[in-house]
């Protein structure tokens, strides 16, 4: 990047930042991040803007104007911090939940620039609502982390795996001194040659639980390397895991939580909200989602889930990355009567009400919303339930896309509600 001085800074106050640090960073002699260092928060992060300023050329009053603890983001959130950024929230709903945690009906937080995106889902709530409601189950909840270990020889390598049966009391026990709320569940090896990876897979209480889980893996694999000399520890994350990754292990062990979704949505109401009938709701479907996706060679046999997930994950503090394998999952129709039955399955819905970005205070306002910020009693509780009002709006937006494609007005509700003003 060329440095393109268009305004002077010099006379700015950029608070006990030295004159020679500052020219130090703008010479590329220091890197931006050493001003925390100086300054506290706030003005660290407005010291490091104007030079980004200066740098640039480039005014950037609107990312500045965010206002934000920066104390509280430092060492937590983010780095090299110069201000923040907006984007719009909407609400869907209500939405009629019937799960095992959350039970009751739901206004759903959506942060996104998609137009139209908000409309679908609030239809396919509506619709949802009016039929009863979304039944939703947890099936599974685990988040996994798989270190890969390098053997000498497939010698080696059955002996290994023969030694982790023995001991693995003892690998949970060094994982689990490092948490107070996580808890090794299972070890599951895989192998390639002279290469182990272990999944090993854990609760989390609350927390998505990622940072938990690799602290914890870390302590039982040094146990492992210290007790089984022989297999040499590669890396913590050996993409087993499969973290932020599209791939088929989440599909089929799952990873976070791994969540069903079903409800039976009548005649009149196809009929009223969306001018269509079973018939041709579950012919869209099989074809779309099904024999589309296959056709395609995705794994994804669905509409949008991404939609749904990422606007959810944006404006509740999530790990926007794991949208990648969240999102992956099935949507699934029969036509019974009259009547249209829809489910969606997602293998690897990774959420938590604790950690990460939730504590920040739009998210944490979002969560709290949904009655799920925080800490839940018992441990785990506000992340179940978390997932469930997750799964249900994900109901809301395939039912939604699917009704709107075979009612052919997909296109006339994005270029009244998503496109650029002429
Ligand atoms: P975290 O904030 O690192 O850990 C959760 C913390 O909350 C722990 O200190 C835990 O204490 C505490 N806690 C208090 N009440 C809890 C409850 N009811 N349930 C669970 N924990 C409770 O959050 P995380 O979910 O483990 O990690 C999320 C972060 O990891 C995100 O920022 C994400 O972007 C990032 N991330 C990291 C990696 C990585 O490889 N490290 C990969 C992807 C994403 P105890 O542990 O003592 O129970």
């Amino acid at each position: 990047m060329g440095a393109v001085n268009v305004w002077t800074m010099a006379e700015k106050p950029t608070g006990s930042l030295s004159k020679e640090d500052r020219q130090k960073i703008v010479e590329g002699k220091l890197g931006l991040h050493k001003i925390d260092e100086s300054l506290p928060g706030k003005e660290a992060v407005d010291a490091r803007r104007e030079i980004v300023e200066e740098l640039t050329g480039k005014k950037l009053e609107a990312i500045g104007a965010v206002q934000l603890d920066y104390d509280a983001i430092k060492n937590r959130n983010a780095e090299n911090v110069i201000g923040g950024a907006v984007i719009p929230m909407g609400i869907a709903g209500p939405i009629k939940v019937c799960g095992d945690y959350a039970n009751g009906s739901f206004y759903v937080p959506f942060a996104t620039t998609e137009g139209a995106l908000i409309a679908s889902i609030n239809r396919g709530a509506k619709a949802l609502t009016l039929s009863g409601g979304v039944q939703v189950r947890v099936i599974e909840d685990a988040m996994a982390r798989a270190p890969v270990f390098r053997l000498e020889s497939v010698k080696d390598v059955k002996e290994f795996l023969h030694w982790l049966k023995e001991h693995e009391a003892q690998i949970k026990e060094a994982a689990n001194a490092t948490t107070k709320h996580g808890e090794m569940r299972s070890i599951r090896p895989f192998v390639l040659g002279n290469n182990v990876w272990l999944r090993l897979s854990y609760h989390t209480g609350d927390a998505m639980g990622m940072n938990m889980v690799t602290i914890a893996s870390e302590a039982a694999c040094a146990y492992i390397e210290e007790s089984f000399e022989k297999a040499r520890f590669v890396a913590v994350s050996g993409n087993m895991c499969s973290d932020k990754k599209e791939s088929l292990v989440n599909n089929l062990y799952g990873r976070g939580k791994s969540i069903i979704a079903d409800a039976k949505i009548p005649e009149k109401v196809l009929s009223e909200v969306f001018g269509i009938d079973a018939e041709q709701a579950n012919d869209t479907n099989i074809r779309k989602n099904l024999l589309g996706s296959a056709r395609a060679g995705s794994l994804k046999y669905n509409g949008h889930f991404a939609n749904v997930i990422a606007a959810i994950f944006a404006a509740t503090g999530q790990d926007l990355a794991q949208v990648v394998e969240s999102s992956s999952g099935y949507t699934w129709t029969e036509v019974r009567g009259k009547e249209l039955y829809v489910s969606i399955t997602l293998p690897s819905l990774e959420v938590g009400t604790v950690g990460g970005g939730t504590g920040l205070p739009t998210q944490k306002e979002a969560l709290s919303m949904l009655g799920v910020q925080g800490p839940g009693n018992p441990s785990g509780r506000n992340s179940l339930s978390f997932a469930e009002i997750i799964a249900a709006a994900v109901l809301a937006g395939e039912l939604n896309l699917i009704c709107a494609l075979s009612s052919r007005e997909l296109g006339r509700a994005h270029s009244k509600l998503g496109r650029a003003k002429k």
